[in-house]
């Protein structure tokens, strides 16, 4: 239990890792957050057990999707981002400054993001364009990150399907990685990264050559990378070239919709009895609040990880990953996303 003496719960802050040269969140707030079925301690005569659900307060009224401020927020948008040094010059702290939200999918409490009907995803990507917009207008807002944690082998406690957006004054040390690729390729090529790969992706499958592809429509394109992480990731990368989410045009949101739900619907039907794949879902737009943008410096996509590599079979971070930072991963792309094009899911 929490020492009294010290509130470890109104403490939260961004320390700086001066080896990993990166900010680290600190929320022990979050621990204290509601799990499903778990009444919550403070509110005791609440009848119901899903804080999404029509019945509850933050889920009632009629909607479709819904943003909700996250209550159990990691980060806090009325602090400043100062960067404070503490004592000698490596400890640096920072108040944990920036935005959580929750986005609700749908009322219904058994849904899931593969049995949404297409202009309920239509209508959730409008709303995650819309929070992007005005998130973006805070500007010492430098990262708006959409994503969705799905299935309790992730640690999602709450199965009414949601997902949410972290908004960051700082580029977090994977994007800004991504960021500088494009930049530097950019300089050296003149054209985006992204652009070129997803050329020599079209290539490959005309050929009939070891494709990567798992599928496509006339605006996007679902790959396993040749560079993949995990056995099973997937990145919906745009046809055409641009940087993020709310420069999609009205056919691309939706195709956008169709291809999301067709890849969710492989998942599920990869991992079978009937059960929904734990997945992690990353949208990847550009970061906000640039001093400077060039065209090709970023190149909008999604990414999918699942730590499913057979029936089964789940994958865990262990010494070699956790120690090094180097992933091992399971099976090659080409391989993998041959079983993926293959599966009998049905077209959405
Ligand atoms: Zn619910
Ligand atoms: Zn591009
Ligand atoms: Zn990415």
């Amino acid at each position: 239990m929490l020492n009294k003496k010290f509130d470890n719960s109104d403490n939260s802050q961004y320390r700086w890792d001066p080896f990993q040269k990166e900010w680290i969140i600190y929320a022990p707030k979050r621990n204290l957050r509601p799990f499903q079925g778990k009444k919550f301690e403070k509110e005791p005569e609440k009848s119901w057990t899903c804080p999404f659900c029509p019945d509850a307060p933050e889920g009632a009224g009629k909607w479709i999707v819904k943003q909700l401020t996250n209550r159990f927020a990691s980060l806090d948008e009325n602090k400043h981002f100062m960067v404070e040094k503490i004592m000698g010059s490596f400890k640096k702290t920072a108040p944990n400054y920036g935005k959580c939200e929750v986005i609700l999918y749908s009322q219904d409490h058994d849904a899931s993001f593969g049995t949404l009907e297409h202009q309920n995803i239509v209508a959730l990507i409008k709303l995650w364009q819309e929070r992007f917009d005005a998130i973006k207008k805070m500007k010492d807002m430098k990262y708006i990150f959409i994503m969705e944690n799905r299935g309790k082998e992730i640690g999602n406690s709450m199965t009414h399907p949601h997902g949410q957006i972290f908004s960051f004054p700082f580029i977090p040390p994977k994007i800004e990685k991504e960021y500088s690729a494009f930049k530097e390729y950019n300089e050296e090529n003149n054209s985006c990264l992204l652009c070129d790969i997803l050329e020599e992706e079209q290539k490959e499958l005309n050929d009939g050559v070891n494709s990567r592809i798992v599928c496509e429509n006339d605006d996007f394109l679902a790959i396993i990378p040749y560079y993949a992480h995990w056995a099973f990731e997937i990145h919906i990368i745009p046809k055409r070239h641009f940087r993020s989410l709310i420069e999609l045009e009205n056919e691309e949101i939706d195709t956008l919709a169709r291809i999301m739900k067709e890849v969710v619907l492989k998942y599920d039907a990869l991992h079978g009895n009937g059960e929904i794949m734990p997945y992690v879902m990353a949208m990847h737009n550009v970061p906000v609040n640039l001093h400077k943008n060039s065209q090709f410096d970023y190149h909008f996509h999604i990414e999918y990880y699942t730590p499913f590599r057979g029936k089964g079979k789940l994958k865990f971070l262990a010494g070699v990953e956790l120690g090094t930072g180097t992933m091992i991963c399971d099976a090659l792309p080409e391989f993998n996303a041959k079983i993926m094009r293959d599966l009998n899911a049905k077209k959405p």
